[in-house]
């Protein structure tokens, strides 16, 4: 039988990242929106604008075509930022063939709507199987050869152990997970626990303030997840606490490093602009108060970070009532 095809649909950090993973088990192509992006993947193997002169493997293949793209998909990665993932589907909706699974990347949620990507996935390509690959994968170590896990989530866990070996390495095992809603939320609300994180290193809060803020943090995490239907166990996994740790610690997360700009004295736009990426926190915190709210849960941290981020608190009052998360109710 000839090989899947596995097509991932946007040339960032981590689109690119998982291109190369696939592209060692499986002929691979990458759509970058950008053709000198495409070009310099195909000539020079690399992707210098989000990750440097690392090299990808030289299998892999890109174009800035995304319908010639979609046709030769037999899996599709959707690798575009969550806001971005309705425009970007909405340009290949009727190019996809049937049956054809989809794995979102995308860890934030859609403005407006509240959907998460998974859930905005099935609404432009309906009647394909949809799931998510999520986990503690910080693109430019993975790219690096540095070992790593990850989670293949879907409702059907057939889709999943098809999925699996197309992704999976020596170094990077992959997991499977049918709580797709756990799976996904993790990915969207560490981020926000990321930021505050951010800002408890531009602060020098010190580390046992920044261990409450990502204990406390999980915590509200779980709450939320479990009140919208979500097994709370998932967020003790790789895409709750795992990732929660990765995307917290790394030097390299831009959501934390939204953080701290904007705690050395940054406006939120400047802390954007000068990260040169999307970080998902910043546009999914008032989203996640929403959804907050309507699930009446109480999210303290999510709640001082939106308020930084919407410009009605600085990063120092936010700290100040975040010392007050430690002196809260029952553990
Ligand atoms: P950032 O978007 O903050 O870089 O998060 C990386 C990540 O999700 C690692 O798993």
């Amino acid at each position: 039988a000839r090989p899947v095809r596995v097509v991932v649909l946007g040339a960032g950090s981590w689109g690119t990242t998982v291109a190369g993973l696939a592209a060692h088990n499986t002929p691979t192509l990458l759509w970058a929106r950008n053709s000198d992006t495409a070009d310099e993947i195909n000539n020079e193997h690399r992707n210098s604008r989000y990750l440097g002169d690392r090299p990808l493997p030289d299998s892999m293949r890109s174009t800035a075509e995304i319908v010639e793209a979609a046709h030769e998909a037999d899996v599709l990665v959707v690798g575009v930022p969550s806001h971005a993932v309705r425009s970007t589907l909405a340009q290949i909706a009727n190019e996809v063939r049937a049956w054809v699974p989809v794995l979102s990347l995308a860890k934030g949620l859609e403005p407006g709507t509240r959907l998460r990507p998974t859930e905005v996935i099935a609404e432009c390509l309906p009647g394909h199987p949809v799931g998510l690959l999520a986990g503690p994968n910080i693109a430019r170590e993975i790219v690096d050869g540095l070992a790593a896990a990850s989670v293949v989530a879907t409702q059907d866990v057939r889709v999943a152990t098809a999925l699996q070996p197309l992704f999976a390495s020596a170094v990077f095992r992959v997991y499977r997970n049918t709580d797709v809603l756990g799976c996904e939320l993790g990915g969207v609300l560490k981020n926000i626990v990321a930021i505050a994180s951010g800002m408890a290193d531009g602060l020098d809060v010190g580390d046992n303030t920044r261990a409450m803020v990502l204990a406390r943090g999980l915590a509200e995490m779980t709450r939320l997840g479990e009140a919208m239907g979500a097994n709370p166990r998932t967020f003790a996994g790789l895409t709750g606490v795992g990732d929660l740790i990765a995307t917290c610690m790394s030097p390299s997360s831009r959501n934390r490093r939204v953080g701290e700009y904007i705690a050395r004295g940054m406006t939120v736009d400047e802390a954007v602009a000068k990260l040169g990426q999307v970080a998902e926190g910043v546009k999914t915190a008032p989203t996640v108060m929403e959804l907050a709210r309507d699930y009446n849960v109480e999210m303290p941290i999510a709640a001082e970070v939106e308020a930084v981020v919407a410009g009605r608190q600085t990063p120092e009052g936010a700290y100040r009532g975040l010392r007050k998360v430690a002196a809260g109710g029952e553990h």
